[in-house]
């Protein structure tokens, strides 16, 4: 007998209708004699409802009622659930995450967990209960609603599974897998059977929002397997797990992208030390988190510095560098929020050189500029004008033989 930890997501929750077919597939599940433990999201489009509700009223939303407010989405769906399991004969008990006590830190709509007390959910899976337990949500040490992010709910189940000691962390989605570039953009795109812990938390920090990167982070340091799956179509889906011998030794294992960044130049910075520091400490003093940066190689005794930061951020931290310009001898401050990151990835590059080149010939050919470049070991990221997001990743994914009719 196993305890298997199933997620499902937004879609896959969308309707009565599909919660339906998810009780049956859970009490399938249950019947071959495994111990289930189900994390819902809320129905599809919900979370979006409530943030649009919440920022009609008030932009931003105190954080602290944002979460209570971000966190009924998912009760929701856990009373839905556990009601049409009950009605079918399956004995089912629903569970806020504040109720089965999924204890968080107190940094409101990014909250991380800190700790799952296990015992209550190991009482009912011993009376041969199904666990149904909200996505999303958690507690801090004072007892106010939490919320983990979006996404979030990749992250409970995997925390769930962690805590459990669970057999498999099952992720149900829309898709049937983990695909070397998001499925919707390039159609060509193949699904992978395994990939390695190490590859998908690129990916998913560099954009691909099929798992939230906390929960792979989760599944790596735990070592909990985990599999995306589809809800809708039977398939053994894309297992995440160590890197292995068995694993494809693929150069490049997959592309993703970011639409949600936006870039930040100073022209005639003054080049002289403590400058950098200067610039990012007061964008670090205002909670906003630097991705890429560059600077080039003074002349004349200037120089000139770019970064980028997240959408949301992105006015604010150009406030920031306009009143701080003249104070710093700056020439001119721009900005530009039509950019898209682009970024391949491969644990097969540490071994390989020449794939750099490739890229940028790649993109070369289809006329696209390059703005900004950075590499570390296993991945190369370009940011490039947002109009060639589609273009590019298409003529990547097949100059790198990605494509499904290539394998
Ligand atoms: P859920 O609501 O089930 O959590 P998400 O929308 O969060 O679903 O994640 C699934 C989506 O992730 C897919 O519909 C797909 O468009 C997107 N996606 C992005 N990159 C990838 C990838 N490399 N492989 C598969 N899906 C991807
Ligand atoms: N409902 C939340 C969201 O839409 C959490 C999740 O679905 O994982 O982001
Ligand atoms: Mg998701």
């Amino acid at each position: 007998m196993a305890l298997i930890v199933q997620k499902y997501g937004g879609t896959s929750v969308g309707s009565t209708e599909r919660i339906a077919t998810v009780a049956e597939k859970v009490m399938a599940t249950r019947s071959q004699g495994n111990d289930v433990v189900v994390v819902v999201s809320a129905m599809s489009g919900e979370t979006n409802r409530l943030v649009a509700l919440a920022k009609s009223l008030a932009d931003p939303p105190k954080a602290r009622e944002f979460d209570v407010l971000l966190a009924t989405g998912e009760q929701v769906t856990i009373s839905l659930l556990s009601m049409t399991l009950e009605a079918r004969g399956c004995p089912a008990r629903s569970y806020t995450g504040s109720q089965v006590h999924i204890l968080t830190d107190s940094a409101h709509t990014k909250a991380r967990i800190l700790e799952i007390d296990d015992k209550r959910i190991h009482d009912d899976l011993a009376q041969g209960t199904v666990v149904v337990v909200a996505g999303f949500q958690g507690t801090d040490a004072q007892g106010n609603i939490t919320t983990l992010g979006r996404g979030g709910s990749d992250t409970t189940a995997v925390a769930l599974a962690a805590a459990l000691k669970a057999d498999e962390c099952q992720i149900y989605t829309d898709v049937d897998g983990v695909y070397t570039t998001d499925p919707r953009v390039v159609h060509q795109a193949r699904r992978l059977d395994k990939i390695c812990f190490e590859e998908m938390l690129e990916m998913a920090s560099l954009g691909s929002k099929v798992l939230q990167i906390r929960a792979v982070e989760f599944a790596s340091k735990y070592n909990v397997p985990l599999r995306v799956l589809s809800s809708f179509k039977e398939g053994q889906g894309t297992l995440i797990a160590s890197e292995d011998e068995t694993m494809e030794k693929a150069l490049i294992s997959g592309i993703a992208f970011n639409r949600d960044e936006a870039k930040l130049t100073l022209l005639g910075v003054p080049d002289q030390p403590g400058i950098a520091y200067h610039i990012l400490g007061h964008i670090a003093d205002a909670n906003i988190e630097v991705d890429m940066i560059i600077q080039n190689i003074g002349a004349d005794g200037t120089t000139d510095f770019t970064f980028t930061v997240h959408h949301n951020d992105y006015k604010n931290a150009l406030t920031i560098l306009q009143n701080i310009a003249k104070e710093l001898g700056v020439r001119e401050v721009l900005g530009d929020d039509s950019i898209v990151k682009i970024s391949l990835v491969g644990v097969g590059m540490r071994s390989h050189a020449g794939i750099a080149s490739t890229m940028f010939k790649t993109l070369a050919d289809e006329g696209i500029n390059i703005q900004m470049i950075s590499t570390s070991e296993i991945k190369i990221s370009v940011v490039v004008h947002e109009k060639y997001l589609e273009l590019g990743v298409r003529a990547l994914h097949a100059a790198f033989n990605l494509d499904e009719a290539a394998s």
